[in-house]
């Protein structure tokens, strides 16, 4: 059955799902890979719709794929589908392009973050909504961190502390996020660094284990293992 989105909602959802994906081996562009019999996009974009702010989604899709894409999102969710770039950057530039006019609040979510549950769609785009600029959800960094130099020598430890791995989606005030890309110079991997740029600040709130990126095949059957609990 299609989701419905909120015609009165305020969040427009960005998935860049161009990439290729070379880090889980050879195969279909990785958004497009198989998770227990269905692409990594549509798990992703099933949890996006069940998020009761969203009213728009568009996906980025590689430039070979928009018209299969739209074909197999159609019976999941309404979606916009355009194509993606060479970069991951130019990807949610394209996708943001096509938002229409309402929605305030935009997040932008990797589709390789298949199992991400909506309640951290929801949590992002409440954190915007109360008045932040830009939000990100994070993880705290388990493994003790170094810093290596040539011949893979130890230069210095890191303190752990005051670090946080990064998740997505990652939320933002519509004119903020526009500015940001309108200004950008080389590409970033995240949007929020595009913001940071900008002089705007940018405040944490906490991800979930379950927004884990699937990028490597250990990722994936890892996945399919969570899927398999009812995530
Ligand atoms: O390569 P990486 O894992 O950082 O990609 C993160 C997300 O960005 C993935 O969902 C991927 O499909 C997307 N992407 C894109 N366009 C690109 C490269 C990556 O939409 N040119």
């Amino acid at each position: 059955m299609t989701a419905q989105l909120n015609p009165r909602g305020h969040v427009a959802v960005l998935v860049p799902a161009a990439g290729a994906g070379v880090r889980l081996g050879p195969g279909a562009p990785k958004a497009l890979r198989p998770l227990a019999g269905e692409p990594l996009l549509v798990h992703a974009v099933r949890r996006i719709a069940a998020a009761a702010s969203v009213h728009t989604i568009v996906v980025a899709a590689p430039a070979a794929e928009v018209d299969a894409v739209r074909d197999l999102l159609t019976p999941v969710a309404p979606v916009t589908v355009v194509p993606g770039g060479a970069e991951r950057q130019a990807s949610v530039a394209a996708a943001l392009a096509a938002v229409p006019a309402g929605p305030e609040i935009i997040l932008v979510h990797d589709a390789a973050r298949a199992l991400t549950p909506p309640e951290l769609v929801e949590s992002v785009a409440a954190a915007v909504r109360s008045g932040h600029d830009a939000v990100i959800p994070v993880l705290p960094v388990v493994d003790t961190i170094k810093e290596v130099g040539p011949g893979e020598v130890v230069l210095g430890t890191v303190d752990r502390s005051a670090l946080r791995a990064v998740q997505t989606p990652q939320g933002f005030r519509r004119a903020v996020l526009t500015a940001a890309h309108e200004a950008a110079g080389d590409p970033l991997t995240d949007d929020a660094g595009l913001v940071e740029k900008q002089g705007v600040p940018v405040v944490c709130v906490p991800g979930s284990e379950h927004a884990l990126k699937v990028t490597r095949p250990f990722d994936l059957a890892l996945a399919e293992h969570l899927l398999a609990g009812g995530a």
